[in-house]
C-alpha cells in the first residue's frame, strides 16, 4: 500500500488530554480561564517578554497588532512579499493599502536595502510615512533582523514581526518575534505547536498587553453595563484550545529540535544530487527552526519543482511549492511593489518537504530515496 506521508502534521505530547479534560471538568470551556492563563505564562517565560496574548488565530494576532499600531484607512504598511496571505490580508481588513517588498537570497525574507527604497519612495510620492512594517520568517528562518530594525528605527516606523512560523526560531540568541514593537504567532494545525486553531499576539509592556486583551474581547470599558468607545474584536483563544496548547508547551523545544534534525537528514541525504540545494542557516548568527525543509532545484538540472511534485504525489507524498509572492496575485495586483525578481525566482525554482517532527525514520527514508530516484540517482 502506498504510505501517505503529510508536509507537516499535528504532533501531540499525550498530555494535551488532560489539560482539556480540565477544561471540560471544571466547566471552563468559555474563551478564558486557567488554561489560558497558564498558555500565556509557559509562552512567556519560553520566550522571555513580559506578555503574550493567546488569541484565535494568527491571522487575528497580525490584525490586531497592526490596530494596536494605529493602522487606517488611508495609510500605508509595507510587508514582504515572498509570504503566505495572512500577513498581508489583515492591512485590507483596516481599509489601508499594502506596499510589497522583495526578499533578498540569503534567508528569503525582506530585503533591508529595498526596504529603504520603499519607504523614501513612498514617502516622496504620498507625503507620509508608511505606518509599520511586516517582515516575515518564512519556513521559520530569521530575517536579517538588525538591519531591518535599524532602517525602521531610522524612520521612526514600528515593526510587526509575522513570526508565524518561526517560534522557536533565534536570531543572535534571541528569539524571532521579540524584536519589534508586537510579535505574532500561529498554532494552526500544521505549524511548530498547534491549538487546533490559534495564534499570539507577543507584546513588550504590561500596557501593550493590556490593550491587546481589551481589544480582542470587543473593547468593553469597565462599567457594570455594557459600555464601548472603541471598536472591538472577539478574537480571544478559548479555555479548551489553549489546554491543548499547555500540553504541547511540553514538547515545544523538542520538536524544534526533532525539525531541525529532519533538515540535516535531507540536507546529508541529498547533497549527493547536483543542482539541488537544500535552503540552510546563511551564518551563525541565523538558527531557524526549519518548520519547513526547502529545496532549491536548479533549472540546468531540466527539472521542475512542479514534475517533482507530482511525480512525489504519486508516490503518495505531500510536498508544496513555496509561496507564490503577493504582488503576484490577482487581489493585490493594484499594490505598490518594490525590488527585483528575487522573490519571484525562488517562487518558479523551489519546493517544501515533508518536515512534520512526528515523522518516522523510515517516512524520512522513503521521501529521500524518491527524491534520489527522480534526480536518477
Ligand atoms: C500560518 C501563517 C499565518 C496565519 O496564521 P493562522 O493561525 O493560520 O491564522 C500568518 N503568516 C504566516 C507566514 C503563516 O505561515
Amino acid at each position: 500500500m502506498k504510505p501517505r506521508i503529510l508536509l507537516s502534521y499535528v504532533h501531540m505530547s499525550g498530555t494535551e488530554k488532560d489539560w482539556v479534560n480540565k477544561a471540560l471538568e471544571t466547566e471552563w470551556i468559555v474563551p478564558l480561564g486557567p488554561n489560558v492563563d497558564e498558555f500565556e505564562h509557559r509562552l512567556q517565560s519560553y520566550l522571555g517578554v513580559p506578555r503574550v496574548v493567546a488569541l484565535s488565530a494568527g491571522t487575528a494576532a497580525i490584525h490586531l497588532g497592526l490596530v494596536a499600531l494605529g493602522v487606517e484607512a488611508g495609510d500605508e504598511v509595507i510587508c514582504q512579499s515572498f509570504t503566505f496571505a495572512a500577513s498581508a490580508n489583515p492591512i485590507k481588513y483596516q481599509g489601508a493599502t499594502p506596499v510589497f517588498v522583495d526578499s533578498e537570497p540569503d534567508t528569503w525574507n525582506m530585503s533591508p536595502e529595498v526596504l529603504e527604497k520603499a519607504i523614501i519612495d513612498r514617502k516622496a510620492k504620498t507625503g507620509k510615512y508608511p505606518k509599520a512594517i511586516i517582515p516575515v520568517y518564512l519556513y521559520g528562518m530569521p530575517a536579517k533582523i538588525d538591519e531591518i530594525m535599524a532602517v525602521a528605527n531610522k524612520y521612526g516606523i514600528p515593526v510587526l514581526e509575522d513570526a508565524a512560523e518561526a517560534l522557536g526560531s533565534l536570531y543572535k540568541g534571541k528569539f524571532c518575534g521579540t524584536f519589534g514593537a508586537y510579535g505574532c504567532l500561529s498554532f494552526n494545525g500544521n505549524k511548530v505547536i498547534t491549538t487546533s486553531g490559534g495564534g499570539a499576539l507577543i507584546c513588550h509592556s504590561d500596557k501593550d498587553g493590556d490593550n491587546a486583551l481589551f481589544l480582542a474581547t470587543q473593547a468593553r470599558e469597565p462599567r457594570p453595563y455594557y459600555y464601548h468607545e472603541k471598536l472591538g474584536y472577539n478574537y480571544r483563544l478559548s479555555n479548551v484550545s489553549a489546554g491543548i496548547g499547555c500540553g504541547q508547551m511540553d514538547v515545544l523545544q523538542e520538536h524544534v529540535d526533532l525539525r531541525r534534525r529532519i533538515h540535516d537528514f535531507y540536507k546529508r541525504e541529498l547533497s549527493v544530487i547536483e543542482g539541488v540545494t537544500v535552503a540552510d542557516n546563511p551564518s551563525a548568527d541565523f538558527d531557524s527552526n526549519f518548520w519547513l525543509t526547502t529545496i532549491l532545484i536548479d533549472p540546468a538540472t531540466g527539472k521542475t519543482p512542479e514534475q517533482l511534485r507530482q511525480a512525489m504525489a504519486e508516490a503518495g507524498v505531500e510536498t508544496r511549492r513555496l509561496w507564490r509572492p503577493m504582488h503576484m496575485q490577482p487581489i493585490y495586483a493594484d499594490a505598490p511593489y518594490y525590488g527585483g525578481d528575487c522573490c519571484e525566482r525562488l517562487f518558479d525554482i523551489g519546493l517544501c518537504l515533508p518536515s512534520g517532527s512526528g515523522l518516522k525514520d523510515e517516512e524520512l527514508r522513503y521521501v529521500a530515496d524518491h527524491i534520489l530516484q527522480f534526480f536518477g540517482k
